[in-house]
């Protein structure tokens, strides 16, 4: 990839409200959630199709819930 087309992407240290950390792709530093995969039942139920399905779902529902 060539430099300056992108944004800086930074690995990212998640903050989850129930007080779980952990890191992702971002192109901020820093991120807080309000629900993380850990505590949220929907994705602890269905681990299997989230890590093949939900990745873009779970991008857009974080920044769609600010
Ligand atoms: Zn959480």
């Amino acid at each position: 990839m060539k430099e300056g087309l992108h944004p800086k992407f930074y690995k990212a240290k998640v903050t989850c409200a129930c007080g779980n950390t952990f890191e992702t792709g971002s192109t901020v530093k820093e991120l807080k959630v309000e629900i993380c995969s850990q505590c949220h039942p929907f994705y602890t139920g269905t681990k299997r199709t989230v890590e093949t399905r939900g990745r873009a779902e779970k991008f857009r529902r974080k920044y769609g819930l600010k």
